[in-house]
């Protein structure tokens, strides 16, 4: 039996692992938490709606950690995780975007849940000679539109993704492609590879979830459905892989097209990838950015550009110094939300 603990269990990743887990014998929900919305019906012997996740994490003393929270609010569970050694299956990119310098010093082991990453991760198993990783992405409900088309998008239109069905805050990011801008630097943490060896391509049916190329010419492609119970399923059940109930892929209905990302338009991609050659604590505030931003932008208070705008703009404006520990990483968090703030309602 592996004891599993489910962070984030009411979200659109919470939902489908709940599934995932019910569905196999060896795994067992020992405790699953919310921020806000009740667990009532979810079956765990540990429930905790808020509070301290740590506390639960205790208690719960699982085998694997799901890390299915949204933001960076999930930084404590995934530093307790990898402290001690827990294997993470992480969700919960922006934990890892925000804390990577302090998370890649643990000793604990982190199995992606992300799609993309989920690919990589398999692409690389038992590999060599890799020369870069190429993370693709949908290009959003927004792709091929001009910036003049994009003033006045709202969040209604920016929530209709063309290919995932997920949280609001991811599928926002997936509409400016800050998305991408945070895998890019998830990648970067996950593999160790600096950020010029990896590059970013738009596939819009999402069917390769990603590729690595090798420096004999060769490149490995991970191909699937746009569902997220696969690497969810393969995160928890690893290496045993796990049988998930999806349909095989139909090859002969199957075109694949790919496009380079509209750089211009959706400046969230290079800003990150910016912060994250940057380092130190400027992927936090990048981060912590755009977490105001999305929600100021969600609520019909801030035009869909401007999130990039309040992001570059607070980028400018910390000194980016690095975390020397959890205290560090969230003072640097605290005044990017705060310069994100004030830029949102400047006094
Ligand atoms: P969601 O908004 O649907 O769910 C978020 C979950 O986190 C909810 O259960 C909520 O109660 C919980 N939560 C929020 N704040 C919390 C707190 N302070 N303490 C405890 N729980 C808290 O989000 P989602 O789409 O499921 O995404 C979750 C994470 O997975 C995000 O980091 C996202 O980027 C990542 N992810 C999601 C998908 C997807 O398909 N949804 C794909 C790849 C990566
Ligand atoms: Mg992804």
């Amino acid at each position: 039996m592996k004891r599993v603990a489910l962070l984030g269990a009411t979200g659109s990743i919470g939902r489908q692992a709940i599934e995932i887990i019910s569905a196999h014998p060896e795994l067992e929900l020992v405790a699953a938490a919310s921020g806000t919305t009740p667990l009532d019906d979810v079956d765990a012997p540990l429930k905790q709606v808020g509070g301290d996740l740590t506390e639960l994490l205790e208690r719960a003393e699982p085998d694997v950690v799901l890390n299915a929270v949204v933001g960076f609010a999930g930084i404590h569970a995934t530093l307790w995780t990898l402290e001690r050694g827990i294997d993470l299956a992480l969700a919960n990119k922006e934990s890892l975007v925000a804390g990577g310098e302090l998370a890649t010093r643990l000793r604990g082991r982190i199995i992606p849940v992300d799609s993309e990453h989920s690919a990589l991760f398999q692409c690389l198993e038992g590999q060599s000679g890799v020369e870069t990783l190429v993370l693709t992405g949908s290009g959003g409900p927004f792709r091929g539109r001009t910036r003049d088309e994009l003033q006045d998008v709202t969040a209604e239109q920016a929530l209709a993704h063309p290919t995932w069905r997920m949280g609001p805050k991811i599928t926002i990011d997936s509409a400016t492609l800050a998305n991408k801008g945070l895998e890019l630097i998830e990648a970067h943490f996950l593999f160790d590879v600096p950020y010029d060896r990896i590059e970013v391509v738009i596939q819009p049916t999402s069917i390769v979830h990603s590729l690595v190329r090798f420096r004999d010419g060769a490149a490995l492609a991970h191909l699937g459905q746009p569902d997220m119970r696969v690497p969810i399923s393969y995160a928890l059940t690893y290496p045993a892989r796990a049988a998930t109930p999806l349909e095989p892929l139909d090859l002969t209905r199957l075109t694949l097209e790919f496009q380079a990302p509209d750089v211009e338009t959706f400046p969230m991609l290079e800003l990150a990838r910016e912060a994250g050659k940057k380092g130190g604590t400027y992927p936090a505030s990048y981060n912590a950015a755009n977490e105001v931003a999305v929600a100021s932008f969600l609520a019909g208070k801030l035009p869909f550009l401007g999130i990039a705008d309040v992001v570059a703009d607070v980028l400018e404006r910390v000194d980016g110094s690095p975390a020397r520990d959890l205290t560090d990483l969230i003072a640097a968090d605290e005044t990017a939300r705060r310069f994100a703030q004030e830029q949102l309602t400047p006094v």
